[in-house]
Formats: C-alpha cells, sequence, structure tokens
C-alpha cells in the first residue's frame, strides 16, 4: 500500500538553475505536493506574499527560533541573509495528508536528508554550465550585480554537492527537466 506518511521531497539546486519553475510544474502534476513556506530574513520582493512565498521574519524573531530549536534547518544562504524550514511547517503539511515540498539550498537539502533519512526523496536541479546560469540570472532582471556575482560563485560551488543527493537532473531544457522530474516524483509518492 502506498503510504505518504511524513514523506519529504526536497528540489535543490544552485539560484537560477530552474528548480522553482520544476517545482511549480510538479505541485500542479501532483495535488498532494504541497509547498513548504520557508522563514526568511530577506526583504520581499515586489511581487512576494507574506505567508505565501516566505514568512518574511526579523533577525531578532529568526535567531529566536534557531534557540528554540523551532527549524528543522536552517543556513545562512547569502551573507546577512537567513532562511530556514521550520518543524512546525512541516508538520502543518503532514496533518493535511499532504507532502511538503522544500526548494532550499544544498546544505539544507544535505540537513534535511540526514535528519529525516527514511522517507525523504531529494533531486538535484543542474544548470547546463555556470554561463548559462549566469545569462538566467541576467534575464531574470531580479538581482544587483553583487548579487548576482554572489550567487554565481555559490552555484559552482553547490554543483560540487550534486552526487550527494538521490537524483540529479540537467535542467538544458526545461519541458524536459520537468518530465524527468515527474517520472521521479511519481515513483517516489508510489513507493
Ligand atoms: P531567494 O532569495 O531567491 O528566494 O532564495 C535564495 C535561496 O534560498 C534559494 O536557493 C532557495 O532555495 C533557498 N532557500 C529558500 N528557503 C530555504 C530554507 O528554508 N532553507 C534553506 N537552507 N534554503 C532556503
Amino acid at each position: 500500500m502506498t503510504s505518504l506518511h511524513q514523506k519529504i521531497l526536497i528540489i535543490t539546486a544552485p539560484s537560477g538553475a530552474g528548480k522553482t519553475s520544476i517545482t511549480h510544474y510538479l505541485m500542479k502534476a501532483f495535488p498532494v505536493l504541497t509547498f513548504s513556506i520557508s522563514a526568511a530574513t530577506r526583504q520581499p520582493r515586489e511581487n512576494e506574499k507574506d505567508g505565501v512565498d516566505y514568512y518574511f521574519i526579523g533577525m531578532d524573531d529568526f535567531k529566536q527560533k534557531i534557540q528554540q530549536k523551532e527549524f528543522a534547518e536552517w543556513e545562512m544562504v547569502y551573507e546577512g541573509k537567513y532562511y530556514g524550514t521550520l518543524k512546525s511547517e512541516l508538520k502543518r503539511i503532514w496533518a493535511l495528508q499532504k507532502v511538503p515540498v522544500l526548494d532550499i539550498d544544498v546544505k539544507g537539502a544535505l540537513h534535511i536528508q540526514q535528519q529525516y533519512p527514511e522517507n525523504t526523496l531529494s533531486i538535484f536541479v543542474e544548470p547546463p554550465s555556470v554561463d548559462e546560469l549566469k545569462k538566467r540570472l541576467e534575464g531574470r532582471g531580479t538581482e544587483s550585480a553583487e548579487s548576482l556575482q554572489a550567487r554565481i560563485n555559490k552555484a559552482s560551488y553547490e554543483i560540487s554537492f550534486k552526487d550527494q543527493f538521490h537524483k540529479s537532473i540537467v535542467n538544458a531544457n526545461l519541458e524536459v527537466a520537468c518530465k524527468e522530474a515527474r517520472d521521479i516524483v511519481e515513483a517516489f509518492l508510489n513507493s
């Protein structure tokens, strides 16, 4: 029998590799998947909503939650910017009989994988090249020159971790990558 009991799906990748598009595609394809809303200390972007894209919280609040062990994982993803998965968020989604989808950075993904080894599937989305990644991030137009460079530097480092995840997908063509991800997730949900 299929059991959804406390499963976790992690989609991880360097910023700009296309993991958000793949995550949205998967959530449409499998209604049982529910986006795990992370807590973050950065400012919301223009189109982002608190409690939808992130729980946007202040630094003091974030630090207090670290001390009170409220995070399943947390990372300083960029200089001075903290992001974390709240244990309460995973529990909220499990209580709905759904499977949380975590769109998180590579280190956070490794932590979750270590902490919840039984029921977790991790997919690493790899950009075809660092040059292509740079083009995509520039095209997105949401980053300052400094933030763009930070994301590119971090990407090269993150790609070196890809073998530590259960599955990896090269996103050269979004449609192909989505189909590949769909097959992987279908098998996971039915396992
Ligand atoms: P952005 O600022 O572009 O929304 O996200 C920056 C990075 O933070 C992305 O790679 C995203 O996956 C990652 N991220 C978002 N939420 C979390 C989280 O809860 N934990 C960790 N470790 N990384 C996260």
